[in-house]
């Protein structure tokens, strides 16, 4: 039993409640982004927040973070072993065989946005529910679809005010040249570790290519002399790096190629890239959207066939939380003009009935309906600024018509309620 001191008011750590204008921020933001992908011709997918355990384990990898020491895993009332979902891409990948996907024509090109939970030390841009908007292209290997995800990621980026971001970019190789790389980095690091840190003794023995993720100033001059993916790439995989990059290139997108980005998760091959803001002399760089190619995860997950995919994902906390970023306010969302005010039981009851007949207008109105008094009803209407007051009172119920004020100079009209939804559509706002 729960005793009842015990209950917080708070929102459990690292999580966070999204109310009015910062709610319309983000849903303004997933809005723009998903019109992006529609018109690139993406479809939308929304997945359970909570997917089987046992998902995540061969494809995200034991040995990563997000599983070691992030899924917030748990047990059903039932027995059943669930999982908070860390990320979208395997969830979707799942979705594409539950559904018999690979019987469409391919690729199949899916958006999507919502929480992700990671149970990480929160700081600064880093929550353990946070928000994403992500793209998956799915059966498709060719560098065309890498380009298009890094170009969507670009211009969503962009539409949203950020314009000026550092993209990086690698190529990881695949199942042919990457593990030739893979030994000979550890090889070379095992010459080195005893001048490594006790993290990057970790990471040797269980995810040796996150060795290169190490930020310790320590690690930093035997991380530069590593032998370096770019020399161990085969044929196909250069030649698809290379394609890749004459696309950008194409696309007038600027980019750096980072050789030691490797983006942790196991089901990385090939291209990965990541989207930061520049690090300044006090913040190092922050990433703001992160993917890369996951030609493998399906096989991982027990599909037959080999299904060449590619995604990235949006972090839009961090977007949001960036300086000079665009205030994309949803459609919805519209200030109302005018003010209700009802006076009398008769205008009460009236009242929804009004509000109904300005809907089919779409014409949103602010109340406050549970209040009587007219001096109380105005005094509300004028803190919310609307300029406009439309005040129903008893005569007005029995005449069919409303008091329509201007609230700066006071002026009043009488209107039928007829012609209410045109008047008020004619009034300057
Ligand atoms: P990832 O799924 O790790 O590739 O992350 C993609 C993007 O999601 C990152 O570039 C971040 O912008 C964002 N992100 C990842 N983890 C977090 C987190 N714990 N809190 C806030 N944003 C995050």
């Amino acid at each position: 039993m729960i005793k009842k001191e015990n209950i917080k008011l708070q929102t459990p750590k690292g999580m966070r409640d999204l109310i009015g204008e910062e709610y319309y921020r983000y849903q303004g933001f997933f809005e723009k982004a998903s019109e992006v992908a529609i018109y690139y011709g993406f479809q939308p997918i929304e997945t359970p927040i909570l997917e089987s355990e046992s998902l995540f384990y061969h494809s995200i990898g034991a040995h990563t973070d997000i599983i070691e020491k992030e899924l917030y895993a748990l047990r059903t009332k039932g027995g059943d072993r669930l999982a908070l979902r860390p990320e979208g891409t395997v969830p979707i990948m799942r979705a594409y065989f539950e559904h018999g996907l690979q019987s469409q024509p391919q690729p199949i090109m899916l958006y999507y946005h919502g929480p992700f939970f990671r149970h990480d030390n929160p700081q600064k841009g880093r929550y353990r529910e946070f928000r994403q908007f992500g793209l998956e292209v799915m059966g498709s290997g060719k560098s065309i679809t890498d380009a298009l995800v890094i170009r969507l990621v670009s211009t969503i980026l962009t539409e949203a005010g950020l314009p000026d971001l550092a993209i990086e970019i690698n190529s990881i190789g695949d199942r042919d040249c990457r593990p030739i790389w893979r030994r000979e980095l550890v090889n070379y690091y095992r010459k080195h570790a005893k001048d490594i840190c006790a993290d990057c003794r970790e990471r040797l023995k269980d995810n040796p290519l996150r060795l290169l993720d190490c930020k310790n100033p320590k690690c930093q001059p035997i991380k530069a002399e590593a032998p370096s993916v770019i020399s161990y790439l085969c044929v196909p995989c250069k030649q698809h790096f290379k394609e890749v990059l004459e696309c950008l290139e194409a696309m007038k997108i600027t980019y750096t190629i980072n050789n030691n980005l490797v983006r942790g998760l196991d089901y990385y091959s090939r291209t990965v890239f990541e989207v930061s803001l520049p690090a300044t002399d006090t913040e190092p760089g922050l990433a703001l959207a992160g993917g890369g190619r996951y030609d493998y995860l399906a096989r991982a997950l027990g599909g037959k066939k080999p299904l060449p995919a590619v995604g990235a994902a949006i972090g839009a906390d961090r977007v949001l939380a960036t300086p000079g970023v665009a205030n994309l306010l949803p459609r919805l969302v519209k200030k109302p003009k005018v003010f209700f005010i009802q006076l009398g039981s008769e205008a009460k009851m009236r009242s929804l009935s009004v509000i109904e007949i300005l809907r089919h207008a779409r014409i949103p109105v602010a109340h406050s309906l549970s209040k009587d008094s007219l001096s109380t009803q105005l005094g509300i209407a004028e803190k919310t600024n609307i300029p406009y007051a439309m005040i129903l009172g008893q005569k007005e119920v029995i005449d069919g018509t409303v008091i329509v004020r201007d609230m700066r100079t006071r002026s009043q009209d009488v209107v039928t309620l007829d012609d209410l939804a045109d008047y008020l559509k004619s009034l300057k706002g």
